[in-house]
């Protein structure tokens, strides 16, 4: 039995908390800010001890393990204090694996993580498999091992994740992408967030299947840099390759030793060519993992994404309203605008995160009839694009967003929400700033 001290009440930190106490530890759970009402019910049913509105270094200092929810920095005074006592610090995920000999698929990337780790666990699912859903996602990783009812697990995980992750190791990986972000908690170094990413690639063997978008040119960087010895199975968009899968005339093949999956685009149940790498990079995984081609194709015909990401909201008059609430940087918006042939009228902004937006401005151009800017950084989107789209409107709120998108569309054009930027300026979160978007779209009709 050793002490371990949880540092963080949300979801992944309760979680920890009760695989400890299951598992003999003596556990300690401290935060400093407010703990929701039923995970204090939770912990006190479950006799966990637990602060909140302070941390007590007495407890926290004396700890043998700690483990640290992914939204506390490195930088915080309790954290260097832990450090320079030589405290192990570790991620909920490190914990949890300790405790699950499940096979684990292991999605990261700067965007497409959710996307790509939902298919993928439809995918195995639907095939029939015994699997398991967690990480950044639903129900903790830690809660699920105290059961452990799955051979699989499929986890999204963030870089703040990976960043206390030691001897956790995945069976296939998938790599998606790298784009700064996040850089406040990498010291402003993108390599310390590339690195981060690549503890996705620690432990794993030329025996394990690592998927990875290579055209992805960080990512590819990296690679060449490091020579990870795994199983490379790279997903192109452009190019064909013997192992691993592709896009070509219209149509998604997936090589795996020796079986070919071929499906047609259009069969897809994503749009955009972002999820085509996404639902490429699944299938890859699914094979990796034994399901058949049929079993895949099957599954793919039944998935339905989640909320926020390229939702379709409406058609109201021949005008599509669109939901991309969840892109927050500017990537993210560069694959929604390529989703699109018609004529779009994109609702941007909110709170900048030192974006460059010369990566969409010549999608702007060609795509983008007006711009309605939303949010505390307009100033900088109004600068930024006041040359490159005919119509540019300043607004403070998303009642007046969609009125004003409704009034300049006309039937064929798309109405796109995609911010790339925070919601916190107008919002509580993303999602707050997706349901209020599609409320006010369905007020439309109702008008
Ligand atoms: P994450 O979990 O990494 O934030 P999501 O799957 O939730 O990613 O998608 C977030 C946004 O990122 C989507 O709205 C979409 O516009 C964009 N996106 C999705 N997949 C990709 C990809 N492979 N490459 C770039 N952008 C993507």
């Amino acid at each position: 039995m050793s002490k371990i001290v949880i540092l963080g009440g949300g979801e992944s930190g309760v979680g920890a908390a009760l695989l400890a106490k299951a598992k003999g530890h003596e556990v300690f759970l401290s935060d400093k800010g407010v703990l929701e009402e039923s995970y204090k019910e939770i912990l006190q049913k479950n006799e966990i001890p637990f602060e909140e509105g302070q941390h007590n270094e007495e407890w926290i200092l004396d700890a043998d393990e700690v483990i640290k929810s992914p939204g506390i920095p490195d930088k915080v005074e309790l954290i260097k204090k832990l450090k320079s006592l030589k405290k192990p610090i570790i991620s909920e995920i490190e914990f949890a694996y300790r405790y699950t000999s499940a096979k684990i698929v292991a999605i990261t990337g700067s965007n497409g993580k959710t996307t790509t780790t939902l298919l993928t666990y439809h995918l195995l699912k639907q095939a029939g498999l015994k699997v398991g859903l967690a990480g950044n996602i639903g129900e903790s990783f830690a809660k699920q091992v105290i059961e452990d009812n799955f051979d699989y697990y499929v986890l999204e995980l963030s870089s703040f994740q990976l960043d206390n992750c030691y001897d956790f190791k995945a069976d296939v990986a998938i790599l998606l992408n790298i784009t700064p972000d996040h850089l406040d908690r990498y010291n402003y170094v993108f390599q310390n967030y590339i690195d981060s990413k690549f503890r996705i690639l620690q432990n794993m063997t030329v025996a394990d299947d690592f998927i990875f978008y290579q055209e992805s040119n960080t990512l590819v960087e990296e690679l060449n840099k490091k020579q990870f010895p795994v199983n490379y199975l790279p997903v192109s968009l452009v190019k064909e390759v013997s192992e691993g899968a592709f896009l070509k005339d219209g149509f998604l093949h997936v090589n795996y030793k020796g079986s070919d999956l071929t499906i047609a685009l259009e069969n897809l149940p994503l749009k955009g060519s972002h999820n085509a790498i996404n639902a490429m990079s699944a299938m890859l995984a699914s094979k990796s993992l034994g399901i058949d081609n049929e079993a895949i194709k099957r599954g793919l015909t039944t998935f339905q994404n989640a909320e926020h990401r390229l939702e379709p909201v409406a058609d109201i008059k021949g005008v599509k309203y669109i939901n991309d609430s969840k892109a927050t940087n500017v990537d993210s918006v560069f694959y929604a605008l390529g989703s699109f042939d018609d004529p779009i009228i994109l609702i941007m902004g909110g709170v900048d995160k030192g974006n460059d937006y010369r990566q969409i401005e010549d999608l702007v151009r060609e795509k983008v009839k007006a711009l309605i800017c939303m949010g505390k950084d307009n100033h900088k989107l109004i600068h930024f694009f006041e040359n490159i789209v005919p119509l540019i409107f300043d607004v403070d709120s998303i009642e007046k967003a969609v009125q004003l998108s409704s009034d300049l569309s006309e039937s064929g054009d798309v109405v796109l929400l995609s911010p790339a930027c925070a919601s916190f300026d107008l919002f509580k979160n993303y999602e707050d700033r997706g349901h209020q978007f599609k409320s006010n779209v369905l007020k439309l009709i109702t008008d």
